[in-house]
C-alpha cells in the first residue's frame, strides 16, 4: 500500500474549477520545489456531475471520497440547474457527503489578515488581528431532529415544527475536537447555547462542563447564551478564541463572523469525522463561498479561499503545520504587495485576475526557500 497521502479533488461547479486551479498549481510547487507529493484524485461533483453522470455524487465518487486521506471541495451549484426538485440539485452533493462521511464538525476559522483591515465594515480597532475559530455540530440539532413537519390544525389553521435534540455523545464529540484546537491555540473556549430558556441547552453546557474538568482542565472555558455572543462578535471579536456551538446557532454566529473579515473569497472551512480506530478520520476541506455565477468564467475569482482551504487540509488532516503556516504566510505576503482580485479591491491596490493571484502566492512561496 503506498504511504503517500491520498487526496481526493472535488472542484465541482462554476468558479470551482477555476480557484482548483490554483491550488493544484501549489500542489505541482511543492512537488517539484519542496518534495512533498500527494496521491491525488479528481472527480466531477455537483452539476458537473448531473451533466456527465446524471446525479449530483455518483456511487464512484462517493467510493472515492470514504477512501481519500482527505477531500478538497469547490463549490457546486448554478442556475442552470435551479429548476430541479430539491433532491435532485447540485447541493445535495455535499449534504451527502456530511452525512455518508460523518462529518460532524464544521470548522469556520475568521481570520482578518492585516492587509485587508478595512475590508471589514466595522472600524479596524475592533478587528484588526482578528483569529477567531467557530466550531459547529453539523449534523445534530433542530436541522435534523425528530419529530419535524407541517400539520394541519382541527380549526384548519397550519402548524409547523422542528426539534432541537442532542445526546451527551454528540455533545462530547464535537466538545472534544473545539478542546483539542483550542490546546493548539490559545487555549480557551467559549460554549454557545440557550440554557435560561432550552433544556437541550441546558445539557449542553452541563456536557461541556464535565467534559472541560474530566479531560481537558489546563483548557479556560466559558458559557455564553448564543444572542449575547451575537452582540459579543459585534462588540468586540477579539476576546474569542475558540466557540463550540450547536448547528442552529454555529450557521448564525458562523455568518457572522465571516463578515467581520469582510471578504467571502477569502474564507476557508473544515468539515471533520470521527477519529477511527485507525487514527484517521474523514475530513473535507472548501471555501465558504459558493460557485458564483455572476463571475464564473471570466478568470476574476479570487482563489485564495480555496488555497487556504488546503493550507487547513494540510495542517489539521496530514499534520504539515509548518508547510500550512507558509502557505498562509505566502498569502498575506501576496496581499501586502498590493495586489488584489476585484472582491477585496481597494484604493490605490492593483487589481488582478485568479491566474495572477495563484502566482503571487507561489512567487512569494518561492521566496521562503532556503
Ligand atoms: P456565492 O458565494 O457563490 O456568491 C456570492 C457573491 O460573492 C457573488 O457576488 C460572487 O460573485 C461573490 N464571490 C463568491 N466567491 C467569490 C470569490 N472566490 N471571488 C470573488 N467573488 C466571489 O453565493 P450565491 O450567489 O448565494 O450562490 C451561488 C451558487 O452557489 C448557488 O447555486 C448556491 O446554491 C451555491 N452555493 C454552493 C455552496 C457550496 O458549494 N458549498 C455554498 C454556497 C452557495
Amino acid at each position: 500500500m503506498s504511504a503517500r497521502k491520498n487526496l481526493l479533488l472535488l472542484p465541482g461547479d462554476g468558479i470551482g474549477p477555476e480557484v482548483m486551479r490554483e491550488v493544484k498549481r501549489v500542489i505541482d510547487w511543492l512537488d517539484r520545489r519542496r518534495g512533498i507529493s500527494f496521491e491525488i484524485e479528481e472527480d466531477l461533483v455537483g452539476g458537473a456531475s448531473i451533466e456527465a453522470r446524471g446525479t449530483p455524487l455518483s456511487a464512484r465518487t462517493l467510493d472515492l471520497a470514504r477512501a481519500a486521506d482527505a477531500i478538497l471541495f469547490g463549490a457546486v451549484g448554478g442556475p442552470a440547474w435551479d429548476h430541479l426538485g430539491f433532491a435532485n440539485r447540485p447541493e445535495i452533493a455535499i449534504l451527502t457527503l456530511r452525512r455518508e462521511l460523518g462529518l460532524f464538525a464544521n470548522l469556520r476559522p475568521a481570520i482578518v489578515y492585516d492587509p485587508l483591515v478595512s475590508s471589514s465594515t466595522l472600524k479596524p480597532d475592533i478587528v484588526r488581528g482578528l483569529d477567531m475559530m467557530i466550531v459547529r455540530e453539523s449534523t445534530g440539532g433542530i436541522y435534523f431532529g425528530e419529530p419535524r413537519g407541517v400539520e394541519t390544525l382541527p380549526d384548519g389553521q397550519k402548524r409547523g415544527f422542528n426539534t432541537e435534540v442532542y445526546t451527551t455523545y454528540e455533545i462530547e464529540r464535537v466538545g472534544r475536537v473545539a478542546f483539542d484546537l483550542a490546546r493548539k491555540r490559545k487555549s480557551r473556549v467559549a460554549s454557545v447555547e440557550k440554557s435560561n430558556v432550552m433544556e437541550s441547552g441546558l445539557l449542553w453546557r452541563q456536557v461541556i462542563t464535565a467534559l472541560r474538568d474530566a479531560e481537558y482542565p489546563d483548557v479556560a472555558l466559558t458559557h455564553v447564551l448564543a444572542d449575547n455572543c451575537a452582540m459579543q462578535m459585534v462588540r468586540n471579536p477579539l476576546q474569542y478564541d475558540v466557540i463550540v456551538t450547536t448547528n442552529l446557532f454555529g450557521d448564525l454566529l458562523s455568518d457572522l463572523a465571516s463578515m467581520l473579515t469582510g471578504s467571502l473569497g477569502m474564507l476557508p472551512s473544515a468539515t471533520l469525522g470521527e477519529v477511527r480506530e485507525d487514527g484517521k478520520r474523514h475530513a473535507l476541506y472548501e471555501p465558504i463561498h459558493g460557485s458564483a455565477p455572476d463571475i464564473a468564467g471570466r478568470g476574476v475569482a479570487n482563489p485564495l479561499a480555496q488555497i487556504l482551504s488546503f493550507a487547513l487540509l494540510l495542517r489539521y488532516s496530514f499534520a504539515m503545520e509548518g508547510v500550512a503556516a507558509e502557505i498562509e504566510a505566502a498569502v498575506v505576503r501576496a496581499l501586502r504587495n498590493g495586489l488584489r482580485t476585484a472582491d477585496i479591491m481597494a484604493p490605490g491596490a492593483a487589481r488582478v485576475g485568479t491566474g495572477v493571484m495563484g502566482e503571487a502566492v507561489l512567487r512569494e512561496l518561492e521566496k521562503s526557500l532556503p
